[in-house]
């Protein structure tokens, strides 16, 4: 009966490390996929992830029962408390109904399909360029995906103009570009996709300033904020202060929601744990999302898994382990920030023309190279590297043995 079913294409980044993986010469490098390498070039296990999961193997009260629909409460409480601050105002009134999903990816269909049941309005807009998924994950949740500029190419940065934005407050919609323009042109209520820190794949995150303006822009237009926040700890190294923006949001008062990601910050990819918190207007609204969330949940995967969430709240209730956690977390971004002055150096160092300041500029796992899809191809074929169409690379992938590697091939493809 399936006899003529079609071919489907390979995921676009996952099907970087399925090509990767064919290939049989010893000096390829894989800098498709966003997951950490160590210097050696090999997949971490944090320290206190191991001990954590010690202690949960050596604790004979410990069962594999089913957890809630919700999940583990304990592991809510502190993910919700991680992002948006132990004082925040919203957990304090009890505004704040958080699900352990599975993973970002779980956070954001979840979220997804609560809003589509929902909430009145279905369009969402994403940045571009994005992550691949999010369409395809907003769109099979039922919701409309449309696009609101982000990246400038030309800049190489963010498409925002703070003066025209100035202007506008007084004037009409006439002098508005880029995401100014786009956000001020959606739908009242429209959702809002925003990435927390480090924008992923273009590295490229509006400044404290710029999210403010971006912050009374959407609330002035009722623009339901969801953000995804697959990085935090990976952009400035400090979990508090990769949290500001969203915290912003949360302090004026109004609704949100938000979808968390321990598969880089804690390295538990595979794990598949995450979180999806709404914030409410008031605690008695929190209640009723909470059993309609429950509604979505229940026929989708019945219950979460048990193993990761026991790992994260074993590590974030104990105030030791927090610690050990924030030192490794920082390790791994600062390993990323040294390879990112190490490529920019030795790009220096050949000649490579152009003006490759960005590599230094940008800010979590990604650098958006500018790189073309041409070029790119190139640098498959000829030196074995293997990184998305977009020219996007994972930093964490790089150490001191493939980097003056990679720096050959990008000076080759641009000089060719
Ligand atoms: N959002 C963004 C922006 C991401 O980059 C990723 C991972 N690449 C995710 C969400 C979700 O990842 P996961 O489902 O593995 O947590």
């Amino acid at each position: 009966v399936f006899a003529g079913i079609a071919q489907a294409p390979e995921d676009p980044i996952l099907g970087v490390t399925v090509a990767f993986n064919k290939d049989p010469s010893p000096v390829k490098v894989n800098l498709g996929v966003g997951a950490y390498r160590t210097e050696e070039g090999k997949p971490l296990v944090l320290n206190v992830v191991r001990c954590a999961e010690q202690m949960l193997i050596n604790d004979p009260s410990r069962y594999k029962e089913y957890l809630p629909i919700t999940g583990l409460a304990e592991f809510n409480k502190l993910s919700a408390k991680l992002i948006f601050g132990a004082d925040s105002p919203a957990i304090q009134e009890n505004r704040v109904v958080t699900v352990q999903c599975l993973s970002g990816t779980g956070s954001l269909r979840v979220g997804g399909e609560f809003l589509a049941k929902h909430y009145h309005e279905h369009t969402i807009y994403i940045p571009t360029p994005t992550w691949g998924n999010h369409p395809k994950i907003f769109t099979l949740a039922g919701l409309t995906a449309r696009t609101y500029r982000y990246y400038d190419p030309a800049t190489r940065g963010l498409d925002f103009n703070d003066c025209v934005m100035a202007l506008s407050l007084i004037q009409d919609l006439f002098f508005l570009t880029g995401l100014v323009e786009d956000l001020s042109s959606a739908p009242l209520g429209s959702i809002v996709l925003l990435h927390a820190c480090a924008h992923n794949p273009t590295g490229v995150d509006p400044t404290v300033d710029q999210w403010e303006k971006i912050r009374q822009l959407m609330r002035s237009k009722s623009l339901l904020p969801f953000f995804d926040s697959a990085y935090q700890g990976f952009a400035s190294g400090s979990l508090d202060k990769d949290a500001q923006p969203v915290r912003m949001f949360v302090a004026d008062g109004g609704e949100l929601l938000m979808a968390q990601s321990y598969a880089k910050n804690m390295g538990l990819y595979g794990e598949r744990v995450g979180a999806l918190s709404i914030v409410c207007g008031s605690a008695d609204v929190a209640v009723r999302v909470e059993s309609q969330l429950k509604l979505v949940i229940r026929p989708m995967y019945s219950s979460p898994p048990l193993h990761g969430p026991s790992v994260v709240a074993t590590i974030l209730r104990d105030s030791e382990m927090f610690n050990e956690w924030t030192v490794e977390l920082k390790a791994m971004a600062d390993r990323i920030i040294s390879m990112r002055q190490q490529l920019f150096d030795a790009l220096k160092s050949r000649g490579t023309p152009g003006d490759w300041s960005h590599i230094i500029k940008q800010i979590g796992m990604f650098t958006f190279t500018g790189l073309n899809s041409e070029q790119v191809a190139f640098m498959r074929q000829e030196y074995h590297i293997y990184m998305t169409s977009d020219g996007r690379i994972s930093m964490a992938g790089l150490n001191m043995k493939n980097l003056p590697h990679l720096a050959d091939a990008i000076h080759a493809a641009v000089t060719k």
